[in-house]
């Protein structure tokens, strides 16, 4: 009876590693997943099923290890895209900044970590933090009306010692969902105010 218990909380694939709560260990599910690529976003596929169970859960520190795993479809899916547009070969990978509140919340911090995961993968490629949030800006009752549209949109910036590094560099956006993809838009637009042509997204999955 022990025996068999224990075979049944291992991965019915490997049969080593301790089963995870969808059957197969983490290794094996990120094994049977294949990077798909719609126009310019490389992903895993749609937030819901095991893939949408897996990232809310990696959103919690202690479970960030997930994304080093998801990392390797993604990885193949990039180095495809490489392989197809020689000119992507040197592309700098941006991770879209996290909320710094969120991040001490969570205590991970998922672009980043995807960001990093995807530099050891395909070592041509270096992790940039090349765009940030700006500081608060002073609440908009304070701000001029003339000024209130630019604070709106502003939500992203790449400070200017970044610039010359990233004059006509290639980069590739860093995600870990892309719901309306308005985030990855604006990571993009301050990438390109500085000169760089952001290419490519690279996310986990799309909602
Ligand atoms: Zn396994």
């Amino acid at each position: 009876m022990r025996a068999l218990f224990a075979a049944l909380s291992r991965c019915p694939h490997c049969g080593e590693k301790p089963a995870g709560p969808d059957g197969p260990c983490l290794p094996c599910l990120a094994r049977s997943w294949q990077a798909v690529r719609d126009g310019d976003v490389i992903s895993l596929g749609t937030y819901v099923g095991p893939l949408g169970s897996l990232i809310r859960a990696a959103k919690f520190a202690g479970a960030e290890r997930a994304v080093d795993h998801l990392a390797a479809p993604l990885a193949r899916g990039l180095a495809e895209a490489v392989a197809a547009e020689a000119a992507l070969e040197r592309a700098v990978l941006v991770p879209v900044p996290s909320h710094p509140s969120r991040v001490r919340q969570r205590g991970s911090d998922l672009p980043l970590r995807l960001a990093q995961a995807l530099a050891r993968l395909n070592t041509q490629h270096r992790v940039a933090r090349a765009v940030v949030r700006p500081r608060p800006a002073p609440p908009q009752s304070r701000l001029l009306r003339r000024d209130r549209h630019t604070h709106v949109h502003a939500a992203f910036e790449t400070p200017a010692r970044w610039h010359s590094r990233l004059r006509g560099r290639r980069c590739v956006i860093v995600d870990d969902v892309i719901t309306s993809g308005a985030t990855v838009r604006a990571v993009a637009d301050a990438l390109a105010l500085a000169g760089a042509e952001p290419s490519l997204v690279v996310a986990i999955a799309r909602a």
